[in-house]
Protein backbone atom coordinates (compact mmCIF):
# COMPACT_ATOMS: atom_id res chain seq x y z
CA UNK A 1 0.00 0.00 0.00
CA UNK A 2 1.30 2.96 -0.93
CA UNK A 3 1.46 6.01 1.70
CA UNK A 4 2.40 9.38 2.73
CA UNK A 5 5.91 10.36 3.44
CA UNK A 6 7.15 13.24 5.87
CA UNK A 7 6.85 16.45 4.08
CA UNK A 8 9.58 18.05 5.99
CA UNK A 9 12.21 16.08 4.18
CA UNK A 10 12.66 18.22 0.41
CA UNK A 11 11.59 15.91 -2.75
CA UNK A 12 9.42 13.69 -0.48
CA UNK A 13 6.55 12.42 -1.76
CA UNK A 14 3.83 9.73 -1.48
CA UNK A 15 6.07 6.60 -1.33
CA UNK A 16 5.89 3.00 -0.01
CA UNK A 17 7.67 0.00 -0.77
CA UNK A 18 8.10 -1.01 -4.27
CA UNK A 19 7.84 -4.77 -5.86
CA UNK A 20 11.17 -6.25 -4.96
CA UNK A 21 11.99 -6.51 -8.46
CA UNK A 22 15.58 -5.77 -9.90
CA UNK A 23 14.50 -6.86 -13.99
CA UNK A 24 14.64 -3.53 -16.55
CA UNK A 25 10.80 -3.66 -17.79
CA UNK A 26 11.76 -4.32 -21.58
CA UNK A 27 8.48 -4.75 -23.26
CA UNK A 28 7.91 -5.15 -27.28
CA UNK A 29 7.06 -2.31 -28.95
CA UNK A 30 8.74 -0.44 -26.30
CA UNK A 31 12.28 1.40 -25.54
CA UNK A 32 13.87 1.14 -21.97
CA UNK A 33 16.50 3.58 -21.18
CA UNK A 34 19.32 2.81 -19.35
CA UNK A 35 21.16 5.77 -18.57
CA UNK A 36 24.20 6.20 -16.30
CA UNK A 37 28.35 7.90 -16.26
CA UNK A 38 30.82 6.07 -17.97
CA UNK A 39 31.61 2.75 -15.53
CA UNK A 40 28.17 2.39 -13.89
CA UNK A 41 28.01 -1.09 -15.29
CA UNK A 42 25.46 0.17 -18.19
CA UNK A 43 27.08 -1.92 -20.85
CA UNK A 44 28.34 -4.66 -18.98
CA UNK A 45 23.65 -5.76 -18.68
CA UNK A 46 23.74 -5.41 -22.09
CA UNK A 47 26.55 -7.79 -22.80
CA UNK A 48 25.32 -9.99 -19.96
CA UNK A 49 21.46 -10.05 -21.36
CA UNK A 50 23.31 -10.79 -24.81
CA UNK A 51 25.20 -13.81 -23.67
CA UNK A 52 28.71 -12.25 -24.54
CA UNK A 53 29.62 -11.79 -20.79
CA UNK A 54 30.18 -14.52 -18.24
CA UNK A 55 27.72 -14.17 -15.48
CA UNK A 56 28.29 -14.39 -11.59
CA UNK A 57 24.48 -14.20 -10.49
CA UNK A 58 20.85 -14.28 -11.46
CA UNK A 59 18.91 -14.72 -14.39
CA UNK A 60 17.88 -13.15 -17.28
CA UNK A 61 13.90 -13.93 -18.29
CA UNK A 62 12.34 -13.65 -21.46
CA UNK A 63 8.61 -13.87 -21.82
CA UNK A 64 9.07 -14.90 -17.65
CA UNK A 65 10.53 -18.16 -19.14
CA UNK A 66 14.44 -18.22 -17.64
CA UNK A 67 16.87 -18.55 -20.29
CA UNK A 68 19.57 -21.04 -19.91
CA UNK A 69 23.02 -19.07 -21.45
CA UNK A 70 25.64 -22.28 -21.80
CA UNK A 71 26.07 -22.40 -25.22
CA UNK A 72 23.89 -24.67 -27.42
CA UNK A 73 20.82 -25.03 -28.75
CA UNK A 74 19.19 -22.70 -26.23
CA UNK A 75 21.36 -20.00 -26.05
CA UNK A 76 21.19 -19.85 -30.19
CA UNK A 77 17.71 -20.05 -30.05
CA UNK A 78 17.64 -17.29 -27.23
CA UNK A 79 20.60 -14.95 -29.08
CA UNK A 80 18.67 -14.93 -32.42
CA UNK A 81 16.16 -12.98 -30.54
CA UNK A 82 18.26 -10.69 -28.71
CA UNK A 83 20.47 -8.55 -31.23
CA UNK A 84 23.28 -6.50 -30.08
CA UNK A 85 24.47 -2.95 -31.83
CA UNK A 86 27.31 -1.63 -30.70
CA UNK A 87 28.94 1.68 -30.33
CA UNK A 88 31.16 1.86 -32.54
CA UNK A 89 30.37 0.90 -35.89
CA UNK A 90 33.57 1.27 -38.07
CA UNK A 91 34.79 -1.82 -35.50
CA UNK A 92 31.75 -3.26 -35.38
CA UNK A 93 32.07 -4.10 -39.38
CA UNK A 94 34.65 -6.28 -40.78
CA UNK A 95 36.62 -3.73 -43.40
CA UNK A 96 37.14 -5.82 -46.21
CA UNK A 97 34.29 -7.42 -46.13
CA UNK A 98 31.20 -5.50 -48.20
CA UNK A 99 27.82 -4.82 -47.07
CA UNK A 100 26.41 -8.17 -48.99
CA UNK A 101 28.58 -10.17 -46.85
CA UNK A 102 27.88 -8.74 -43.66
CA UNK A 103 23.97 -9.14 -44.49
CA UNK A 104 23.89 -12.14 -46.00
CA UNK A 105 25.94 -13.91 -43.00
CA UNK A 106 23.48 -12.99 -40.88
CA UNK A 107 20.81 -13.98 -42.58
CA UNK A 108 22.55 -17.29 -43.50
CA UNK A 109 23.54 -17.83 -39.70
CA UNK A 110 20.16 -17.43 -39.22
CA UNK A 111 18.80 -20.25 -41.58
CA UNK A 112 17.30 -16.82 -43.59
CA UNK A 113 18.76 -17.04 -46.63
CA UNK A 114 16.97 -19.07 -48.82
CA UNK A 115 15.99 -18.70 -52.70
CA UNK A 116 14.63 -15.49 -51.57
CA UNK A 117 18.26 -14.00 -50.48
CA UNK A 118 18.20 -10.85 -52.89
CA UNK A 119 14.63 -9.98 -51.97
CA UNK A 120 16.13 -10.22 -48.27
CA UNK A 121 18.78 -8.34 -48.75
CA UNK A 122 16.75 -5.48 -50.22
CA UNK A 123 14.16 -5.53 -47.69
CA UNK A 124 16.65 -5.16 -44.86
CA UNK A 125 17.96 -2.01 -46.66
CA UNK A 126 15.37 -0.52 -47.46
CA UNK A 127 14.35 -1.07 -43.80
CA UNK A 128 17.27 1.19 -42.61
CA UNK A 129 16.55 3.69 -45.39
CA UNK A 130 19.58 2.58 -47.16
CA UNK A 131 17.90 3.06 -50.86
CA UNK A 132 18.40 2.28 -53.27
CA UNK A 133 19.49 -1.05 -51.83
CA UNK A 134 21.52 -2.28 -54.58
CA UNK A 135 24.09 1.78 -54.44
CA UNK A 136 24.49 0.19 -51.00
CA UNK A 137 25.54 -3.44 -51.04
CA UNK A 138 28.86 -3.40 -53.17
CA UNK A 139 29.95 -1.22 -50.89
CA UNK A 140 32.78 -1.48 -47.80
CA UNK A 141 32.35 -0.18 -44.74
CA UNK A 142 35.40 2.56 -45.54
CA UNK A 143 33.23 3.80 -48.12
CA UNK A 144 29.88 4.65 -46.21
CA UNK A 145 29.55 7.63 -43.26
CA UNK A 146 29.49 6.86 -39.81
CA UNK A 147 25.67 6.95 -39.94
CA UNK A 148 25.00 4.54 -42.89
CA UNK A 149 27.38 2.02 -41.25
CA UNK A 150 25.57 2.40 -37.88
CA UNK A 151 22.53 1.65 -40.40
CA UNK A 152 24.23 -1.32 -41.94
CA UNK A 153 24.95 -2.61 -38.21
CA UNK A 154 20.82 -2.34 -37.32
CA UNK A 155 20.03 -4.13 -41.01
CA UNK A 156 22.60 -7.04 -39.64
CA UNK A 157 21.18 -7.08 -36.42
CA UNK A 158 17.59 -7.35 -38.43
CA UNK A 159 18.53 -10.20 -40.40
CA UNK A 160 17.95 -12.17 -37.41
CA UNK A 161 14.35 -11.39 -37.25
CA UNK A 162 14.95 -10.66 -33.78
CA UNK A 163 12.21 -9.79 -31.04
CA UNK A 164 14.62 -7.15 -28.76
CA UNK A 165 17.68 -5.07 -29.55
CA UNK A 166 20.46 -4.05 -27.40
CA UNK A 167 21.56 -0.58 -28.48
CA UNK A 168 24.41 0.03 -26.21
CA UNK A 169 25.32 3.99 -26.99
CA UNK A 170 23.99 3.76 -30.88
CA UNK A 171 24.60 7.52 -31.63
CA UNK A 172 27.07 8.21 -29.39
CA UNK A 173 29.86 8.25 -31.51
CA UNK A 174 28.13 9.79 -34.70
CA UNK A 175 28.14 13.03 -35.42
CA UNK A 176 25.51 15.34 -33.42
CA UNK A 177 23.39 16.68 -37.15
CA UNK A 178 22.61 12.77 -38.07
CA UNK A 179 22.27 10.87 -34.44
CA UNK A 180 18.37 12.25 -34.48
CA UNK A 181 18.17 10.34 -37.94
CA UNK A 182 19.29 7.05 -36.26
CA UNK A 183 17.25 7.37 -32.81
CA UNK A 184 14.34 7.96 -35.29
CA UNK A 185 15.36 5.02 -37.49
CA UNK A 186 14.98 2.95 -34.21
CA UNK A 187 11.69 4.56 -32.98
CA UNK A 188 10.58 3.57 -36.77
CA UNK A 189 11.78 -0.08 -35.99
CA UNK A 190 9.98 -0.37 -32.57
CA UNK A 191 7.04 0.47 -34.03
CA UNK A 192 7.09 -1.18 -37.51
CA UNK A 193 8.30 -4.58 -36.44
CA UNK A 194 7.21 -4.30 -32.93
CA UNK A 195 10.88 -4.43 -31.55
CA UNK A 196 12.00 -4.27 -27.51
CA UNK A 197 14.66 -1.72 -27.56
CA UNK A 198 17.12 -1.09 -24.58
CA UNK A 199 18.55 1.71 -25.46
CA UNK A 200 21.95 2.39 -23.22
CA UNK A 201 23.05 6.11 -23.27
CA UNK A 202 24.72 8.75 -20.66
CA UNK A 203 22.96 11.06 -22.24
CA UNK A 204 19.69 11.63 -20.37
CA UNK A 205 17.79 13.99 -22.69
CA UNK A 206 18.16 11.58 -25.42
CA UNK A 207 16.62 8.88 -23.04
CA UNK A 208 13.22 11.75 -22.78
CA UNK A 209 13.05 12.58 -26.46
CA UNK A 210 13.53 8.80 -27.44
CA UNK A 211 12.65 6.01 -24.51
CA UNK A 212 9.10 5.38 -23.31
CA UNK A 213 10.40 4.49 -19.86
CA UNK A 214 14.19 4.84 -18.40
CA UNK A 215 16.21 3.50 -15.85
CA UNK A 216 18.84 5.03 -14.09
CA UNK A 217 22.10 2.81 -13.24
CA UNK A 218 24.59 3.80 -10.68
CA UNK A 219 27.60 2.01 -9.86
CA UNK A 220 25.93 -1.45 -11.19
CA UNK A 221 22.43 -0.96 -9.22
CA UNK A 222 19.12 0.47 -10.56
CA UNK A 223 18.49 3.80 -8.36
CA UNK A 224 15.19 5.15 -10.09
CA UNK A 225 12.87 3.36 -13.23
CA UNK A 226 9.54 4.81 -14.65
CA UNK A 227 7.82 6.38 -17.24
CA UNK A 228 10.92 8.86 -19.12
CA UNK A 229 9.03 12.07 -18.76
CA UNK A 230 8.87 11.47 -14.90
CA UNK A 231 11.72 10.77 -14.46
CA UNK A 232 13.48 13.36 -16.05
CA UNK A 233 10.94 15.62 -15.21
CA UNK A 234 10.25 14.87 -11.66
CA UNK A 235 13.39 13.21 -10.98
CA UNK A 236 12.95 11.42 -7.37
CA UNK A 237 16.48 10.06 -6.62
CA UNK A 238 19.08 12.39 -6.40
CA UNK A 239 21.52 11.01 -8.53
CA UNK A 240 19.09 11.30 -11.01
CA UNK A 241 19.06 14.95 -10.58
CA UNK A 242 22.58 15.17 -10.52
CA UNK A 243 22.94 14.02 -13.82
CA UNK A 244 20.15 16.16 -15.22
CA UNK A 245 21.50 18.88 -13.35
CA UNK A 246 25.15 18.45 -14.98
CA UNK A 247 23.72 19.27 -18.14
CA UNK A 248 23.51 23.78 -18.27
CA UNK A 249 21.58 23.38 -21.34
CA UNK A 250 18.60 21.36 -22.25
CA UNK A 251 18.38 21.77 -25.95
CA UNK A 252 22.66 20.64 -26.12
CA UNK A 253 23.33 16.68 -25.66
CA UNK A 254 25.02 16.41 -22.27
CA UNK A 255 28.61 15.97 -22.99
CA UNK A 256 29.18 17.75 -19.49
CA UNK A 257 30.35 14.59 -17.48
CA UNK A 258 29.20 14.39 -13.46
CA UNK A 259 32.40 14.07 -12.35
CA UNK A 260 33.39 17.76 -13.47
CA UNK A 261 30.53 19.20 -11.99
CA UNK A 262 32.04 19.16 -8.57
CA UNK A 263 30.34 15.85 -7.19
CA UNK A 264 33.84 13.81 -7.25
CA UNK A 265 34.35 10.69 -9.16
CA UNK A 266 32.13 7.32 -9.42
CA UNK A 267 33.02 4.62 -7.36
CA UNK A 268 34.92 1.44 -8.41
CA UNK A 269 32.73 -1.70 -8.99
CA UNK A 270 34.95 -3.80 -7.69
CA UNK A 271 34.63 -2.32 -3.89
CA UNK A 272 31.50 -0.10 -3.88
CA UNK A 273 31.25 1.44 -0.83
CA UNK A 274 28.51 -0.10 1.72
CA UNK A 275 24.78 1.17 2.33
CA UNK A 276 23.86 2.98 -0.59
CA UNK A 277 26.92 3.45 -2.99
CA UNK A 278 25.66 7.12 -4.50
CA UNK A 279 26.30 8.18 -0.73
CA UNK A 280 29.76 9.42 -0.61
CA UNK A 281 28.79 12.01 -3.49
CA UNK A 282 25.23 12.30 -1.98
CA UNK A 283 24.69 16.26 -1.06
CA UNK A 284 21.61 15.19 1.21
CA UNK A 285 23.27 11.81 2.81
CA UNK A 286 21.76 10.27 6.47
CA UNK A 287 23.46 7.89 8.80
CA UNK A 288 21.72 5.34 7.32
CA UNK A 289 22.72 5.26 3.67
CA UNK A 290 26.02 4.78 4.87
CA UNK A 291 25.64 1.56 5.99
CA UNK A 292 22.43 0.41 4.94
CA UNK A 293 21.47 -0.34 1.20
CA UNK A 294 18.13 0.91 0.04
CA UNK A 295 15.45 -1.09 -1.61
CA UNK A 296 13.20 0.15 -4.14
CA UNK A 297 10.28 2.83 -2.88
CA UNK A 298 7.50 4.03 -4.83
CA UNK A 299 7.46 7.89 -5.10
CA UNK A 300 5.48 10.65 -6.71
CA UNK A 301 2.19 9.98 -8.35
CA UNK A 302 2.56 8.61 -11.59
CA UNK A 303 2.12 4.54 -10.92
CA UNK A 304 5.58 2.26 -11.83
CA UNK A 305 8.11 5.59 -10.33
CA UNK A 306 10.39 4.29 -8.33
CA UNK A 307 13.45 5.28 -6.64
CA UNK A 308 16.43 3.42 -3.88
CA UNK A 309 16.75 6.05 -1.82
CA UNK A 310 16.30 6.42 2.15
CA UNK A 311 14.30 9.80 1.66
CA UNK A 312 11.24 7.73 0.34
CA UNK A 313 11.19 5.27 3.31
CA UNK A 314 7.56 6.14 4.23
CA UNK A 315 7.90 4.16 7.30
CA UNK A 316 11.27 6.21 8.96
CA UNK A 317 10.94 7.60 11.97
FE1 LIG B 1 21.44 9.97 -0.81
FE2 LIG B 1 20.83 8.32 1.17
FE3 LIG B 1 19.20 8.51 -0.91
FE4 LIG B 1 21.56 7.31 -1.13
S1 LIG B 1 19.84 6.62 0.12
S2 LIG B 1 20.71 8.76 -2.55
S3 LIG B 1 22.84 8.57 0.19
S4 LIG B 1 19.69 10.14 0.59
MG1 LIG C 1 29.70 1.54 -22.17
Amino acid sequence: MRRRGRAAVPGRRRCGRAADDETPPGRRGRVTALVGESGSGKSTVARLLAGLHPRSGGDIRLHGETVDVKRGKAFRAYARRVQMIFQDPFASLNPVHTVRYHLTRALKIHGRDGDDLEQSLHELLSRVQLTPPERYLGKFPHELSGGQRQRVAIARALGADPEALLADEPVSMLDVSIRLGVLNLLRDLKERLNLAILYITHDIASARYFADETMVMYAGRMVEGGDSETVTQQSAHPYTRLLIDSAPDPDRHFHVKVADSGAGEPPSLIDPPPGCRFHPRCPVAMERCRTELPPRFDVGDRPGHWAACWLYDGAAG
